[in-house]
């Protein structure tokens, strides 16, 4: 059975932290790295919700997208809910690492996951790294669709493809557009409108879209706009990382159990249609 260490050097193999932004916080949040690793579980949020069921279910190591502790604290102490949250883990034997975004920016990465859910046939990275001299690391992706197909058309295969979220999908642009070049960011994208512009694709979908931003891309001439619930934009990775990280470990002999959370942690609990 593999450590902890084992499991963590298999999955910054995969995601290394060094291509994390400077401002972020990834790696390993709690947990001793001598410690056995049986089953892992993945989920987008490291809130309560996900932490009672990694310990529900028996895991021994919880991989997040998000960071727990984005800046420095001076307290863990159970009073609130990040101390809660880590408490619990430790009570329950069970480590928290995070890949946020060094998994952004790996190849494959969030946005690849994001961009094959959709059907995409993935070109490269829509923002790509500077310290990839190949292009094939950096955030967000371009891709095209196998056909072309109107915006209504794509928003439904977008609706189809994630998760359910209580928002569901907004949508920029003429319903009757035809679509067949797009580029996707999971999580926060509306710093990447100038980089969708350039790259001359039909729509961007990406989460968490701002009216100034959106309606500024939308009157500079932007491609048709998607905008998905953030979590449900960054979902797809988890399916991807799990068999990835089973996929390293096995390379050099280890075996993990794992499994993917399917907890909706959008914090956005229900919609209301405008009825005037
Ligand atoms: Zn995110």
């Amino acid at each position: 059975m593999p450590k902890l260490s084992d499991v963590l050097t298999a999955l910054h193999g995969l995601y290394d932290p060094e291509w994390a932004e400077s401002w972020d916080a990834v790696g390993l949040v709690c947990g001793d790295p001598d410690a056995e690793v049986r089953k892992v579980l993945f989920a987008v949020d490291p809130v309560q919700a996900v932490a009672d069921e990694a310990l529900a279910w028996g895991a021994d190591l919880l991989v997040t997208h998000h960071p727990l502790f984005l800046r420095g604290v001076h307290s863990v102490a159970a009073t609130g809910f990040k101390g809660r949250v880590v408490h619990s883990l430790i009570k329950g034997d069970c480590a928290l690492a995070v890949a946020h975004t060094n998994a952004d920016s790996a190849d494959p990465g969030v946005s690849d996951a994001l961009a094959r859910a959709l059907g995409l046939v993935v070109a490269g990275p829509l923002d790509p790294s500077a310290a990839d001299p190949e292009g094939c690391r950096g955030i967000g992706r371009i891709g095209a669709l196998p056909e072309p197909e109107s915006l209504a058309a794509f928003a439904a295969r977008a609706a189809k493809a994630l998760p359910w979220t209580a928002a569901g999908l907004r949508v920029a642009g003429d319903p009757a557009r035809t679509v067949q070049t797009v580029a996707v960011c999971g999580g926060a994208g509306d710093s990447l409108f100038a980089a969708a512009r350039r790259a001359g694709v039909d729509v961007y979908l990406t989460a968490d879209l701002r009216h100034h931003p959106a309606s500024e891309a939308i009157e500079a001439g932007s491609p048709a706009l998607v905008d998905a619930a953030h979590w449900a934009t960054e979902w797809p990775w988890l399916e991807q990382a799990a068999a990835e990280l089973t996929a390293a470990l096995a390379a050099s002999g280890a075996t993990v159990e794992t499994y993917v959370s399917r907890l909706p942690t959008d914090p956005w609990a229900f919609h209301v249609p405008s009825t005037t």
